[in-house]
């Protein structure tokens, strides 16, 4: 259907407020992207580096949004996820670019790598979000996007019942190395959201073990309080 008569037939809303959208390639207004709790901070040391402080070498780290539970970042988060268009995700990937691209003294990566999902999943999904948010970010920051660099190979369903322990041995075997790292010298891993960091952690080790020798993380969220 052409999207005139799609917008009249159905008018977009905004996912968080329900309100009717202006533009149908957005999925919220201005008023809730405004007020989406930002964990981005323009100088000064990010929220999200002082958690991962100690746990993994990093040459910067970066979060676009606060994420609480309940809180309209999860609906988001959640929306990207499930029920998106992979050209949405890749708006707000652009979001994440011009955010680090906004703070020059970063030092920009050589390449952008997604925390990648199990191809079953990816299937399913029909997309990795990750993978659409990574593709926003190198279009930003003008670098070369590597998604299938590291590979998730365990499919399991959901790593929540298990203890913290076993939870991060399981994921340290998930990821693994798929392609070439030469030439790479900064790598900038992108995921939706850092929960654990769990995740984060064994890619970022899995690139230095490798020979990369500068690793950066963003992402489009960071749980602060659930560290
Ligand atoms: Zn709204």
């Amino acid at each position: 259907m052409i999207q005139v008569v799609k917008d009249v037939l159905f008018p977009p809303t905004c996912i968080l407020c329900r309100g009717k959208l202006k533009q149908s390639h957005s999925i919220i207004c201005l008023t809730c992207e405004l007020n989406l709790p930002l964990s981005f901070r323009q100088h000064g040391v990010q929220p999200i580096e002082r958690a991962l402080w100690g746990r993994v070498r990093l040459e910067w780290a970066s979060a676009l949004y606060a994420f609480s539970k309940g809180s309209s970042t999860q609906e988001l988060l959640h929306f990207l996820k499930y029920n998106s268009q992979p050209e949405t995700v890749h708006a707000f990937g652009q979001k994440m670019g011009k955010a680090i691209a906004s703070r020059t003294e970063l030092k920009k990566p050589d390449v952008i790598v997604p925390v990648p999902l199990h191809r079953k999943k990816r299937k399913q999904r029909g997309y990795n979000q990750a993978e659409e948010l990574a593709d926003g970010v190198a279009a930003v920051l003008k670098c070369k996007h590597r998604p299938f660099l590291l590979s998730r190979e365990d499919h399991a369903a959901s790593l929540t019942q298990l203890g913290r322990t076993d939870r991060w041995q399981r994921i340290s075997r998930a990821y693994q190395l798929k392609e070439e790292v030469e030439g790479i010298d900064h790598a900038l891993l992108i995921d939706d959201v850092l929960t654990t960091g769990a995740t984060i952690e064994v890619c970022a080790n899995l690139l230095h073990e490798a020979g990369v020798s500068r690793v950066s993380v963003a992402t489009l969220a960071f749980a602060d309080k659930l560290l």
